[in-house]
């Protein structure tokens, strides 16, 4: 399946929101739809896509700031990792109450394991990795990873925030150091890069 990826920086804090569809039918789903919706509506309408599933890759409120709107607007279905739940229905632990988003609790359709191959597309890997927040997962599909505030080009995700642990968040960067070094990754913030060069470049991912 050829799958195109576009980034979408949303809101103040410019948090990576994904297009990613299949090139043929268009049909795909969004990745973290933080910010204001009808600026992230104009950009999925300016690819043609048709959204079919929304992935989360953890809950903070940079991330999830349009998600009811589009759930709504697309009628389609929010997956998210067991053990954001938590996160997910508390506006202090999501933090959008410091937000200009403004409270924001709701949630998943589906809450899903680590390990568990969801049935989008061409199947979506779910690789949980806590740390940043206790529910806090990769997402792969083919080539691609997407990595959420987990690791970012040249620096990782912060772990002083409610749910976080310092001490999980290594064993999540053990997890990465094990995957293929073929995959490019988009994380939640800022450009991507190859997994094979970031673990030669990035000091949290070096032996
Ligand atoms: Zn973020
Ligand atoms: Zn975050």
């Amino acid at each position: 399946m050829d799958i195109q990826v576009t980034r979408v920086p949303l809101g103040v804090y410019q948090a990576n929101c994904f297009l990613a569809y299949d090139k043929d039918t268009k049909e795909g789903f969004i990745v973290d739809p933080g910010g204001d919706a009808p600026y992230l509506d104009t950009v999925i309408e300016e690819h043609g896509m048709v959204p079919k599933w929304i992935l989360l890759t953890h809950g903070h409120g940079d991330h999830i700031g349009c998600v009811p709107e589009i759930k709504k607007k697309y009628d389609i279905p929010i997956f998210a990792h067991e053990d954001e739940k938590e996160l997910l229905n508390n506006a202090n632990f999501n933090l959008s109450n410091t937000m200009i988003t403004g409270a924001l609790t709701f949630d998943a359709d589906y809450y899903c394991k680590d390990n568990e191959v969801l049935p989008i597309l061409s199947g979506v890997k779910v690789i949980h990795t806590p740390g940043h927040t206790a529910g806090s997962v990769c997402f792969a599909i083919e080539d691609k990873l997407f990595t959420g505030d987990t690791l970012f080009v040249s620096s990782i995700g912060r772990t002083d925030l409610p749910t976080a642990s310092a001490s999980a968040m290594e064993m999540s960067l053990d997890t990465i150091k094990r995957l293929d070094p073929n995959y490019f990754f988009y994380p939640g913030h800022g450009p991507g890069n190859s997994l094979a060069r970031e673990m030669k470049t990035n000091p949290f991912l070096r032996a």
